[in-house]
């Protein structure tokens, strides 16, 4: 089975276009599926919607969050209810098309684990979003420290076993695309051309949207941890130059300002302090590494004699060391 997982927050204008454009995706692939709609809190007659759209259509799952907890909260719960051997996730405004799913699914069946979808063109009504979103997944590509798809998304679909191993991360801050490409597994990449918004206003505010993008920079990369102390460094190495152009000055005729001293000894003392800063930096990333417990590597597959699959929980690494 296929499960689709669909956030809808105060979507009540285009729930029916929603819900008919996944369902005509879907017939065609004879695959058996559910949809699950995780209700975000929506003050709308979203609820109502989705419930009367429940009892007429058996595919469908509704999961009724007690209070809007934002995007990746209605994600991540959606996703832990799915029961489907392939997950696949979509935003609810029908930006992302669900006609991408069934190539999706093709995937899938040809093996892949980790189906990313990115976007080959964008529209966007909102002309800043539409230039600060390729903008900033650069950055984050230049940022972390292992590769996220560029211009990716939620729009995706994962297996079962990358969906449980991304569901056993304890982690919070939850970055999904980021977790989606850090497990590994087979992975494959879709095109396709993200819509607009097929109705009513996007539903992200500026803020969370900020916060979103802080996760996925926080949690993926340990380089901000580091400019302090790089800052520091050449604050330091600065001040040594001038030291030594102090010193010189005396053999040339070169007479350096009162405030050359001055100037040089507070680039030393700034720079020492960052360089404090950033040991002290360094420590909180270790200590938010611990606490996000991330698994340092994960089992795609055990080999035996006996077996042919062995999921990560059971102690078998050991055998496999042994093995190897
Ligand atoms: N959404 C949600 N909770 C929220 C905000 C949004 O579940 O607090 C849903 C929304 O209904 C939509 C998806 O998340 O299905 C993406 O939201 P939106 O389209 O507003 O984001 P944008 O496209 O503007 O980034
Ligand atoms: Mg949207």
């Amino acid at each position: 089975m296929v499960s689709i997982v669909i956030p809808i927050y105060n979507e009540e204008e285009i729930f029916h276009l929603l819900h008919s454009a996944v369902t005509d995706a879907m017939l065609p692939t004879g695959e058996d599926y559910e949809i699950v709609y995780v209700n975000d809190g929506s003050r709308d007659r979203s609820l109502g919607l989705l419930l009367e759209c429940q009892r007429r259509d058996p595919h469908v799952v509704v999961v009724d969050l007690s209070r809007n907890f934002g995007h990746m909260g209605a994600i991540n719960a959606g996703l832990r209810t799915a029961k489907g051997d392939a997950v696949a996730l979509m935003d609810g405004d029908l930006q992302d098309p669900p006609s991408v799913i069934p190539e999706m699914i093709k995937e899938w069946r040809k093996g892949a684990q980790v189906v990313t979808a990115v976007r080959r063109s964008r529209q966007e009504s909102r002309k800043l979003l539409a230039v600060i979103f390729p903008l900033f997944h650069k950055f984050l590509d230049m940022m972390s420290d292992f590769k996220i798809p560029l211009n990716s998304g939620v729009f995706g679909l994962v297996d079962r076993q990358a969906m449980d191993t991304i569901n056993s991360l304890q982690e919070g801050n939850r970055y999904f695309p980021g977790l989606r490409a850090w497990v590994g597994y087979k992975n494959a990449i879709v095109y396709y051309d993200r819509q607009d918004r097929v109705g009513g206003e996007g539903k992200l505010s500026f803020m969370s949207r900020i916060k979103y993008a802080f996760d996925a920079i926080y949690s993926f990369s340990a380089k901000p941890l580091r400019v302090s102390v790089f800052s520091g460094l050449s604050c330091v190495a600065i001040s040594a130059v001038m030291l030594v152009a102090l010193i010189a000055s005396n053999w040339t005729a070169w007479t350096p300002s009162v405030y050359f001293p001055v100037i040089t000894a507070l680039f030393f003392v700034a720079g020492l302090q960052m360089i404090c800063l950033g040991a002290v930096a360094e420590y909180v990333g270790r200590i938010y590494d611990e606490v996000r417990r991330r698994p340092l590597s994960i089992i795609n597959k055990v080999y035996r004699a006996d077996t042919a699959y062995q999921t990560l929980d059971q102690p078998e690494s050991v055998d496999v060391m042994r093995a190897a």
